[in-house]
């Protein structure tokens, strides 16, 4: 029997009222383990009232005390780790330790957002003429909504909420369809941590909800993680509509390895970064670009032995596993079937990941893991965001070359370098036109405290996700510029006895 999910409105569960579901699947064993509510318009434009309305009070009270709900906040989450982490895996599929860090990363933005008052702080100039101060200060927006996808289903509703409401604004928060019971769970944890009803609702739904999101006049700003198309539909409509909208997209993210970097280190860091998570990550890097013949025969043959040995597995399993399912069974053919599209146009299939059945979970959605080698820009595997794990080797005949591919990519979410030489990673990281650059690293997320955002198609609109650009994103600035006369000496001159 699968279980029948809520909608979190006004700080307590509720039936979705529409009649309409989207199932969510245990990927690990193509069962379905809950419906997901699909809400309507109308019930979307209830929450966001109630919402607007909870607001009020949120938004008066002094920054301090939404920090200190943030503080209990890091704490239940920190007391709950295993039982988010279970969620997480349980929904995505991913490995529990792979669950434990989703939860991790998001936990970090909260702990940021613990120190919010100084964040929302105003700036002043005295004296900015005669009798003349200046200054501004930081508003919250009001009600502002988060579309999340379902590939962080704790890491990305956290990134959102967190500054959205310690700012003072309300939140709809509308997760993917296909996780969204770790984010009913945080709901009811801010709950616990004092958070006030209706300022963070969670409405479940699919695109009519998101459209409803976008339309509503309440709303004032949208912060959207997703694919490219939507995510560049969302921004459309809701830039039409006059909401501040950040819309971040897919990605392509190229690793270079030089000649002179440590080969057995660039293999251990593409495999773990191409195929963590089956390469369902926005930071996966799933191109590889060595730079020189020799460079790319030394690659391929540390990175074969080390992709073969990889296991794949159910995040229940009590084997060590290194990754699990994708997402779906939609999500396994049209990665099986791209690899197809990989051998028609003659790239060099190494590591082929297809038809892989795991004894006892031959109803999930495993891929295997799968490595091309000479793969050229013009090939499918190149274009499409695969979001599965395949690793494809591009190569490069000098430097130049492998950053102009690198650039010449549509996508600019992440990129990496692996080098011992300064010189050329210091010039890489400043000509690259890509958002999130690793040297000797990876996967390049910044921490907590820097910001997260990528360039090119990767995202849509201004400033970042996380650090001091979200409470830039989740504010308005007013500037005050004000006289007062008792200052002013006749002739315009600053009249220092009227201070005393
Ligand atoms: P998705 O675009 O299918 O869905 C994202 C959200 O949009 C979900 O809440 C979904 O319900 C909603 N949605 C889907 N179709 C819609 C439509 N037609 N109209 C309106 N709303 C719609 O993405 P996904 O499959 O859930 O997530 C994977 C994608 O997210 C990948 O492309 C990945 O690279 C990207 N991603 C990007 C970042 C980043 O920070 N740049 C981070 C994580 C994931």
């Amino acid at each position: 029997m699968s279980a029948e999910l809520t909608h979190y409105i006004d700080g307590a569960h509720v039936k979705g009222g529409s009649g309409r579901f989207s199932d969510v699947m245990n990927p690990a064993t193509g069962e379905v383990s809950g419906r997901t509510p699909l809400a309507t318009k109308a019930e979307l434009d209830d929450a966001v009232a109630r919402a607007a309305e909870a607001q009020k009070g949120w938004g008066a009270t002094n920054p301090q005390r939404r920090a200190r709900v943030m503080m209990k906040f890091a704490q239940l989450i920190n007391e709950h780790m295993d039982e988010l982490a279970e969620l997480v895996s349980k929904e995505h599929g991913k490995t529990l330790p792979d669950g434990r860090g989703d939860v991790q990363r998001g936990l970090e933005v909260v702990e940021v957002c613990m120190g919010a008052p100084h964040m929302l702080k105003g700036e002043y100039t005295n004296d900015g003429g005669p009798g003349i101060d200046l200054y501004s200060m930081r508003q919250p927006l009001g009600v502002v909504a988060g579309i999340t996808p379902f590939n962080f289903p704790a890491m990305i509703p956290l990134w959102k909420m967190a500054p959205a409401l310690v700012a003072g604004n309300a939140m709809i928060l509308k997760p993917s369809e296909r996780c969204p019971s770790t984010s009913l769970r945080l709901a009811e944890l801010l709950k616990e941590a004092g958070l006030p009803d209706g300022v963070l609702q969670v409405v479940n739904g699919d695109k009519e909800v998101v459209d409803a999101i976008l339309d509503n006049e309440t709303v004032q700003a949208v912060g959207f993680v997703g694919s490219t198309p939507i995510a560049q539909y969302i921004y459309g409509r809701a830039a039409n509509n006059g909401k501040r909208a950040q819309c971040f997209g897919g990605a392509k993210n190229h690793m270079i390895v030089m000649p002179d970097a440590d080969m057995d280190k660039a293999a251990d860091a593409l495999v773990g970064a191409g195929f963590g998570a089956a390469g369902e990550r926005c930071m996966a890097i799933s191109v590889a670009v060595p730079v020189g013949e020799e460079t790319a025969e030394a690659l391929r043959e540390r990175l074969v032995p080390r992709i073969e040995k990889l296991r794949v597995g159910p995040y229940t399993s009590e084997d060590e596993v290194d990754y699990g399912p994708v997402i779906t069974a939609a999500a396994k053919e049209r990665i099986e079937k791209l690899i197809g599209s990989g051998v028609d146009a003659g790239a060099d299939l190494v590591v082929d990941g297809r038809g892989f059945k795991l004894q006892g979970y031959e109803d999930g959605f495993f891929v295997g893991p799968s490595y091309f080698d000479h793969v050229t820009p013009e090939m499918e595997i190149y274009k499409e965001e695969i979001f599965g794990p395949v690793l494809s080797q591009v190569r490069a005949g000098s430097y130049e070359e492998a950053l102009k591919i690198t650039m010449d990519n549509p996508y600019g979410n992440g990129c990496a370098i692996f080098t011992a030489d300064g010189d050329t990673a210091r010039d890489f990281a400043h000509r690259v036109n890509v958002g999130m650059v690793g040297i000797n690293f990876p996967i390049p997320v910044p921490l907590s405290y820097h910001t997260f955002g990528g360039w090119k198609k990767s995202a849509f609109g201004d400033l970042n996700q996380y650090g001091p650009d979200a409470f830039r994103f989740y504010t308005k600035t007013k500037t005050v510029t004000s006289r007062w006369f008792s200052g002013i000496k006749e002739g315009g001159e600053f009249n220092f006895k009227a201070m005393d």
